[in-house]
């Protein structure tokens, strides 16, 4: 960003006692991370109180403070209701100034891994940014915003919600040019209440989107097209299921080491190859539906990707001696780990398949239906072992039934590695995976290591 201490005030409707012309090209939350000319922002957080940190951050070098309560310190302090919106409303004056095309992207499952997908597409096109790893809540979005130069093409950024009312402030702040609905399922349902209640809270995404925009949907989930067709801006549709949209995956088949995947776009069949690891055709449908609105054609996007690789810790394969182990161990739900028990289940065909797996947490009430369904689910792999580690083990084991002899709760990598150790010549696929409280990296790695 780029803006005087005035502008920034005004911004957030602050008082500041004099004009400072003094200009700002970062903002900082961390007292520990302030450089020399940092705007600090005294964010109150469930742990800390960011107030108790202004006086380091300007000893760092901090050229002014913004709180909610008076401060005695030697530099500006500009007096807010609530750090925390007053970062939002900067974040959109930020924003407003930009001559990017700038794009939402929000789902359930695989946000980041479409947001990695459609930045490196639309760096073909132009000059894009987009925010840094998952930074997309309150806080992360105005500070992934205010990072930008602001004369970039094409700004992407994903919005994560996980209560009623966030959707309103993430799109107010954001206030896009075109928004992309990549899917959703039963996550985040303590805060969003049901399934319904998840596509009614992300289609206010489309509430915020500019006059004269557009939204692409996934015409795959009949409540969030129900929802979406309710609102204002153009709709687009796309398809991973070869569902009739604007934009349809017919098919996807496998290539050496990749996925050829073949679109319906009007009356044409298009035809793209990407690097296996994108085990979704719908993230696909999105981002080629996303880039061809805003006026790529499809070659351009298809070499683009076809350089794509996937983001640490999406469904990332790896040749492990005769086995194949995917790491997707950066979050799961219940959409996520069904279809990445069915991506290893498929990869896997012909050969053992091992799954070591971590709870799906924040399922509120459902979460003991989810895990006996996922016990039902990995039933019917075939799988040879299944490693649990979490509270919901006996329910994920009582949905095995009477397959529940593969099943093994865990508290450790060493317990897998010593069941395993008969096994190890064989050729197999290992799938790892939990939600990210699980830490199921820990497995990966240690299993990696010593194998
Ligand atoms: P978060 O809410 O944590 O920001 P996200 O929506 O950004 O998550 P990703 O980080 O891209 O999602 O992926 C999270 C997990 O979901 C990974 O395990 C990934 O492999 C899987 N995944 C990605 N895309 C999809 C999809 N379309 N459907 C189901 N699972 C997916
Ligand atoms: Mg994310």
């Amino acid at each position: 960003m780029n803006m005087t201490l005035t502008q920034i005030a005004s911004a957030m409707a602050s008082s500041i006692e004099q004009d400072h012309d003094l200009t700002v090209g970062r903002v900082c939350i961390d007292s520990r991370a302030v450089r020399k000319g940092d705007l600090f922002f005294c964010i109150v957080g469930q742990k800390l109180d960011g107030h108790e940190f202004a006086r380091q951050a300007v000893e760092n070098g901090a050229c002014a403070v913004v709180a909610s309560a008076p401060l005695d310190l030697d530099v500006p302090v500009l007096l807010v209701r609530d750090t925390t919106s007053a970062l939002g409303r900067l974040a959109r004056a930020w924003r407003e100034k930009t001559r990017a095309r700038v794009i939402g992207v929000s789902g359930s499952a695989g946000k980041t891994t479409v947001k990695e997908m459609l930045a490196q597409v639309l760096s073909a096109a132009g000059r894009t940014a987009k925010n840094f790893r998952n930074l997309n809540n309150q806080i992360g979005l105005p500070l992934s915003i205010l990072e930008m130069d602001g004369d970039e093409d094409f700004w992407v950024l994903e919005l994560g919600i996980s209560r009623p009312g966030d959707m309103d402030e993430l799109g107010y702040i954001l206030a896009p040019d075109a928004a992309l609905l990549v899917n959703i399922g039963a996550c985040h349902l303590e805060g969003l209440g049901s399934l319904a209640g998840v596509a009614e809270q992300k289609a206010v995404l489309l509430d915020h989107v500019r006059k004269g925009g557009f939204a692409c949907v996934n015409a795959d989930y009949p409540e969030l097209m129900q929802e979406s067709t309710k609102r204002s801006p153009k709709l687009v549709t796309f398809s991973g299921t070869g569902a009739r949209a604007d934009y349809s995956c017919l098919r996807q088949e496998n290539v050496a080491g990749a996925i050829s995947y073949t679109f319906r776009v009007g009356h044409e069949e298009l035809r793209c190859t990407v690097s296996a690891g994108i085990h979704v055709a719908e993230n696909l449908a999105a981002v080629v539906a996303m880039a061809m609105e805003l006026g790529m054609t499809f070659a351009t996007i298809e070499s683009a990707l076809s350089a794509y690789s996937p983001v640490a810790q999406r469904f990332v394969q790896t040749r492990v001696g005769t086995w194949l182990f995917i790491d997707d161990t950066y979050n799961a739900n219940p959409v996520s780990m069904a279809r990445s028990i069915g991506e290893a289940k498929r990869l896997g065909e012909g050969k053992r398949l091992v799954l070591v797996l971590g709870d799906m947490l924040e399922l509120g009430r459902d979460s003991v239906r989810a895990h006996r369904e996922l016990g039902g689910l990995i039933a019917d792999t075939g799988a040879s072992h299944c490693f649990f580690q979490g509270r919901y083990a006996e329910d994920v084991k009582d949905g095995l039934g009477d397959y529940n002899g593969i099943f093994m709760k865990v508290s450790g990598a060493e317990e897998v590695l010593q069941a395993l150790n008969a096994v190890r010549r064989d050729q197999g696929v290992m799938l790892f995976k939990g939600s990210r409280g699980c830490k199921m990296e820990q497995y990966y790695s240690a299993l990696e290591r010593s194998w």
